[in-house]
């Protein structure tokens, strides 16, 4: 079905990025639709501990993830495959929370004041100054201005021809909840052979494990369970964890193809937010609060841009793609070096060395992955 009407701002993709950046124009009566995959609530794939730097303007945007008992975090645990630990306090801390929650509450927000449209975007076009955007369900949609809040990989990357679809990721992740007693103030990381697990409490009061690994260390067992127990379980802080740890899903999520190569923060006009720009590394908590500021960095110069009357787009996708540069690239950076050195036994074991003897050289590193409070 077409839709007559030319929404001024279209975002493909609901969540974190998406849903923010809805709520943040929504605000100020801007006529915004989004288009996304999925109902709410759903589980996805996540470390789901996320940095308190996005606290002020959640609160700003009446978002309150307290209300929903997340878990307030403070103290950072590492160990060595081997189970050699390190603890230490976060610089800024940060909030335990499900996926499954925190979508579902800015959805909850985002449809009193725009409108949400469940389907799959399979095909957009920009033609004098308008998107014309058509879905799964065969509807077809103008817009203004769109943004891509798609997350890390999608039908859109590939129809956009966007680099890294060209190239396989050795990367997947699997993710589940747990019963398990588990000190709610603590995010845990746990090395293991060809990857890590990330450990922590989540306000329904079950633990979330989530990991990374490569599919050349996975491929050689048959099943999860497998690799976890002939693997991970070389870690003894991960032993004991699957060894005690009762599984609440019905079976855990993964995902493959997850690629950590660099993006355009604006392709074909349309400007991305979120993993759609850019993936930090998972081991550095820190993809939430970037798709989320990511949102804000877009709303903000968008309200701006329109304020001035401008009609070169140009203008914008300038200002965006600097501002985005200029706040995220940095850390993306130092995501992957602390990887690729976590990943390489001597270098870590070094590195490990290094840490226990100037303990405050964690945080500090931690703060390299992360923006101030915004
Ligand atoms: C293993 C792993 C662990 C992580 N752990 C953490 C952590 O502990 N802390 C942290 O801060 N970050 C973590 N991250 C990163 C974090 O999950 C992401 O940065 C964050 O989810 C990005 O949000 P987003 O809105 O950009 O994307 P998403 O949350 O993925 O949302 C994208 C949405 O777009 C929808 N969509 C896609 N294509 C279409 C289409 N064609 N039409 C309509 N809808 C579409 C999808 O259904 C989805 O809902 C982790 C990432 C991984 C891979």
């Amino acid at each position: 079905m077409t839709h007559d009407t030319t929404w001024e701002v279209l975002i493909i993709g609901g969540g974190l990025a998406g849903l923010t950046a809805a709520l943040h124009l929504s605000r100020t009566g801007r006529q915004v639709l989004v288009i996304e995959k999925y109902g709410y609530p759903h589980h996805k794939v996540c470390g789901e501990y996320i940095s308190n730097e996005v606290l002020p303007y959640l609160n700003r945007l009446g978002i309150d993830p307290f209300a929903i008992e997340a878990k307030s975090i403070s103290k950072f645990q590492i160990s060595t495959k081997n189970g050699h630990t390190l603890e230490t306090e976060l610089p800024q801390g940060g909030f335990g929370i499900s996926r499954f929650a925190f979508d579902a509450l800015l959805y909850e927000h985002v449809l009193k004041q725009a409108t949400v449209a469940f389907d799959t975007v399979e095909n957009l076009s920009f033609d004098d100054n308008v998107f014309d955007v058509r879905t799964q369900n065969g509807n077809a949609y103008k817009a203004s201005f769109v943004l891509g809040a798609f997350g890390k990989r999608s039908n859109l990357d590939g129809l956009l021809d966007r680099p890294f679809m060209k190239q396989k990721s050795p990367w997947l992740a699997v993710k589940a909840h747990y019963n398990y007693a588990f000190p709610e103030d603590t995010v845990a990381l746990h090395n293991f052979e060809g990857g890590y697990c990330g450990l922590s409490m989540t306000e329904t009061n079950v633990v979330n494990a989530c990991y990374l690994t490569t599919f050349r260390s996975f491929k050689r067992f048959k099943t999860i369970p497998d690799f976890q127990k002939e693997v991970m379980s070389e870690n003894p802080h991960i032993k004991k964890f699957f060894t005690e740890a009762e599984l609440v899903f019905e079976k855990p999520l993964a995902i493959s193809q997850i690629s950590f190569q660099s993006k355009q923060p604006v392709e074909n006009h349309i400007f991305m937010i979120g993993d759609s720009a850019g993936l930090i590394h998972p081991l550095c908590g820190n993809g939430m609060a970037m798709a989320i500021h990511a949102a804000k960095i877009f709303s903000e110069l968008y309200l701006d841009y329109t304020k001035t009357k401008q009609t070169d787009r140009t203008v914008l996708e300038n200002a965006y793609r600097s501002a985005w540069q200029t706040a995220f690239s940095k850390r993306l950076r130092t995501g992957r070096r602390i990887q690729s050195m976590l990943l390489q036994p001597i270098v870590s074991r070094m590195g490990f060395k290094v840490a226990t003897t100037f303990p405050r050289l964690v945080p500090a590193l931690i703060q390299q992955t992360h923006g101030e409070p915004f």
